[in-house]
């Protein structure tokens, strides 16, 4: 049995190979073949029995079994048909795991995860494709879906951005982004040596706990600022701003920016969430 693990390289090759499967590096097809990252990923993502899982990406169904083994239910969205028959075989003795074929960024989550995990609350656990890893996390946390937690492999340089504090070098939109939804970590480093085929760039383990209470305000509102203000990373926050779709003048948005405290002549990666959140409130 131990040497059939999927995470083993011999007994993956040998089942890609009998299958057939090509890999396709157009959907960051990078299969794990570690053991240890494996189960740390699933250690860390606080699962047990109860737990109500949505996988993105399950490849050969390498992080499914294991998550299969230790949670209630496990529904995994995967885009590549051609995965079928391979995770027909590898997981047919886990009766609580359900693959949903399709496409995570178009898929009625809403409508499937009422399906398949009773509504939740759920935990993410994935090895995400790194081609959409801005626009998957984008959708899980904008979209009001019982959420608790979102445990997810993602490139290093991507969770530098997401754990970065405002004034570091890696602070981006995207750190604004999670600050507001999740408190988030990394969890575990993890080399390119521990995916088959080997990716271009190291990963990391990130676990987001999605916060109960979110910042108050207009939403659309406070990210369309914080998008605005950092779209020129070198120009002050009131050029950003002002070359922005609003309808104030410059000189009206400086005078806002000045009554709340805040100095029209600083750079965004200075400012978190509470700032962005004042300075939504007087814009227009
Ligand atoms: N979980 C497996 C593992 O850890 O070995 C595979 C992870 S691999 C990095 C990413 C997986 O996401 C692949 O199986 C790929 O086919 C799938 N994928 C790519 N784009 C997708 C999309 N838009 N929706 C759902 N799955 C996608």
């Amino acid at each position: 049995m131990k040497d059939k693990r999927l995470y083993t390289p011999s007994y993956l090759k040998e089942l890609l190979q009998r299958f057939g499967f090509r890999f396709t590096k157009s959907l960051g097809q990078n299969f794990l073949i570690d053991g240890n990252i494996v189960r740390g990923i699933v250690d860390n993502s606080g699962i047990d029995g109860t737990s109500k899982v949505l996988e993105i990406g399950p490849g050969v169904g390498t992080l499914t079994e294991e998550l299969a083994i230790k949670a209630e239910k496990v529904l995994s969205v995967e885009i590549d048909k051609s995965l079928e028959e391979i995770l027909d075989e590898t997981l047919k003795d886990y009766d609580n795991s359900k693959i949903y074929f399709g496409d995570i960024l178009k898929v009625d989550l809403e409508k499937i995860v009422k399906e398949e995990l009773d509504g939740g609350p759920i935990k993410v656990v994935a090895n995400l494709p790194y081609y959409i890893t801005t626009p998957i996390l984008g959708r899980l946390l904008e979209e009001d879906l019982n959420f608790e937690s979102i445990t997810v492999m993602v490139q290093k340089e991507v969770a530098e951005r997401i754990i970065a504090k405002p004034g570091s070098k890696n602070y981006s939109a995207l750190s604004v982004f999670i600050d507001y939804y999740t408190v988030p970590e990394i969890i575990i480093e993890v080399p390119k040596t521990v995916f088959m085929p080997q990716p271009n760039v190291d990963s990391a383990v990130v676990k987001l706990d999605i916060k109960k209470e979110k910042p108050s305000g207009d939403r659309d509102k406070f990210f369309k600022v914080v998008k605005q203000s950092f779209a020129m990373r070198r120009k002050t926050l009131l050029n950003c701003l002002s070359k922005g779709d609003f309808e104030m003048t410059k000189d009206e948005i400086k005078e806002e920016l000045e009554k709340i405290g805040i100095n029209p002549g600083i750079r965004a990666e200075q400012l978190g969430v509470p700032e962005f959140l004042k300075i939504a409130e007087v814009i227009n």
